[in-house]
């Protein structure tokens, strides 16, 4: 039990205030959850949106979909001798095909430019 076992109902009874104390169980159960919950709920509420809500990675585009709904590719990059995969999410089949294109060109300026 903490400092602040004293929990108070304020009710209107025939037009006059009154404080109805609640009962031990009441408080205790009333307790067992933290006061800055709600708070720190919206934090994660934010962060789950971040992550399941996300712009089409087609650079033309600036659709916010769904991640279950995007389509998604794998694009798998050799760097430094070491693989990394990495997925890519798009809105749509044509921004698919576009954004996977610009990567793709991107990819062999890179290479080409290493080359000198
Ligand atoms: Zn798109």
């Amino acid at each position: 039990m903490n400092d602040f076992s004293f929990v108070a109902l304020f009710i209107m009874k025939q037009n006059k205030l009154t404080m109805v104390t609640l009962p031990n169980d009441i408080v205790e159960y009333i307790w067992q959850f933290s006061p800055d919950h709600r708070e720190k709920l919206n934090t994660v509420l934010e962060e789950l949106d971040d992550y399941f809500n996300i712009y089409c990675e087609n650079e033309m585009c600036e659709n916010i979909v769904h991640r279950k709904d995007a389509i998604c590719t794998t694009t798998v990059r050799i760097r430094d001798y070491r693989t990394n995969e990495r997925k890519y999410f798009y809105c749509c089949e044509s921004c698919m095909d576009y954004g996977t294109w610009s990567i793709g060109y991107d990819t062999r300026k890179y290479f080409r430019r290493l080359a000198g």
